[in-house]
């Protein structure tokens, strides 16, 4: 039998351990606190008996994380090509070298011919002008309800907001964008009825006598959900002429960040569109179907977006250089992986659903390639199914692929889990193949 005295001794000490050659790396890697925790985590193995002394410095190789930052990638087989909880679009190759290039010191408010200061993001800011002939003027902040927010501050607060009752969405985990609005100190001056609102009743709350002028009309897309049947809401075209006669601006928030229209969307606002219309403002995403990073795009009016931009709150909206370098790629780069995954053709998904079912029945796993429907996801275009195809596979599989490394999230649908491949880019069939086999 052990005593406490002779297990304290057995326990290497900190310094001698961090000493190892071993760990030189990883500390200069993950920095020495990871490095310590993982060590302090050996040590208590050792007191347990999990431990051998002898084997603490691979037991603290074995732990350390991957990486500094605990997020990870995740292998998205869900075929939903947005995943709000998968961190929305995932950024093209293109945009993130451009993350890496910029994340150092680099020239984001300096003009290097000159040595002078320059406008900050202004070659991502004349991507988005350029990408969007109809904005007079275009702003970019942290997300779309920074947008929403910065424009509702700017334009309305202390005035009425005039919004139709069938636009007041939530737009995930409790947050309402009728509330975000009012949170500004703006006040709604709700129009119409859930399902039907017309361009008279926008009128006729323009008209109305209140004891506060009216600061902007909102239009909001109802981006996550779908109204059928008995139903009407006014265009952006509609009221665009009502707005102007009455010198009170049209917003409009299409929220998925379409810039023109798109050939398998056709019901999904676009930015242009909106502008040509006669809105005076559009706000939308940035990492939803313009597929770059978390940004909230602002184009409209100059003097209506030179407004927004002068506001003391736009300081605190403002983007860093990361968003700025990530967004001018995705705008001027190739197609990001989100639209490309859109745009795959059915038979070339369901080609590589076969080849992956072949290759994993092959190894003794239960696999057949079957059909699914892939859906955008919460960055837009609800209810438009994207005719797709999955890797069915024993539903116990997927936890265990969750587990993984890489993680991989997968759909369960009648005990079966379900790989469907339209969300998950080709490039990543070989780490997908890799996992599914170590999880089998
Ligand atoms: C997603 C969405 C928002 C919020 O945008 P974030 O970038 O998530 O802040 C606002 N309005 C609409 C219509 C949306 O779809």
């Amino acid at each position: 039998m052990t005593n406490p005295v002779d297990q304290r001794r057995a326990v290497p000490r900190t310094d001698a351990v961090l000493a190892d050659p071993r760990l030189a790396d990883p500390l200069a890697r993950l920095g020495r606190s990871l490095v310590k925790d993982a060590v302090a985590a050996a040590q208590q193995g050792v007191r347990t008996g999990a431990v051998d002394p002898g084997a603490v410095v691979d037991a603290v190789l074995a732990a350390l994380p991957a990486r500094a930052s605990s997020l990870q990638p995740v292998l998205n087989a869900t075929g939903v090509l947005l995943h709000t909880n998968l961190g929305r679009a995932p950024l093209s190759a293109a945009a993130v070298d451009a993350v890496v290039a910029a994340s150092g010191t680099t020239d984001v408010e300096l003009d290097l011919a000159t040595g002078r200061r320059a406008r900050r993001g202004r070659e991502v800011l004349a991507a988005l002008a350029a990408a969007v002939p109809a904005a007079e003027a275009v702003h970019v902040v942290n997300n779309g309800a920074a947008a929403l927010v910065l424009a509702a501050t700017a334009l309305a607060a202390g005035r009425d907001v005039v919004v139709s009752r069938g636009e007041m969405v939530e737009i995930g985990d409790g947050f309402r964008l009728h509330e975000l609005v009012t949170s500004t100190g703006a006040r709604l001056r709700e129009v119409g009825t859930t399902n039907r609102t017309s361009a008279r009743d926008y009128a006729r709350a323009l008209d109305a006598d209140g004891d506060r002028p009216v600061g902007m009309v909102l239009k909001v897309h109802p981006s996550n959900f779908l109204v059928t049947g008995f139903t009407a809401a006014a265009t952006a075209g509609e009221l665009a002429p009502l707005c102007r006669e009455r010198d009170v601006p049209l917003v409009v928030d299409t929220g998925s960040g379409l810039l023109a229209p798109h050939p398998l969307l056709p019901d999904e606002p676009d930015a242009g569109s909106a502008l040509a219309a006669g809105a005076d403002l559009v706000t939308a995403s940035g990492d939803k179907l313009l597929g770059g990073p978390q940004a909230g795009l602002l184009l409209g009016r100059a003097d209506v977006v030179e407004r927004l931009r002068r506001h003391p709150l736009a300081r605190a909206l403002r983007v860093d250089k990361l968003t700025l370098a990530a967004l001018e790629a995705t705008l001027r780069g190739p197609r990001p992986p989100a639209l490309e995954a859109l745009a795959a053709p059915a038979g070339a998904v369901r080609a590589r659903a076969e080849a992956l079912a072949r290759e994993l029945a092959a190894r003794g796993l239960d696999a057949r390639a079957v059909d699914s429907t892939a859906t955008v996801g919460g960055g837009g275009a609800p209810g438009v199914p994207l005719t797709s195809a999955a890797v069915s596979l024993p539903g116990a599989l997927a936890a265990r692929l969750r587990a993984g490394r890489p993680p991989v999230l997968a759909r369960v649908e009648k005990d079966r889990c379900l790989l469907d491949l339209r969300s998950v880019p080709p490039a990543q069939d070989a780490a997908l193949r890799g996992a599914v086999l170590a999880a089998g």
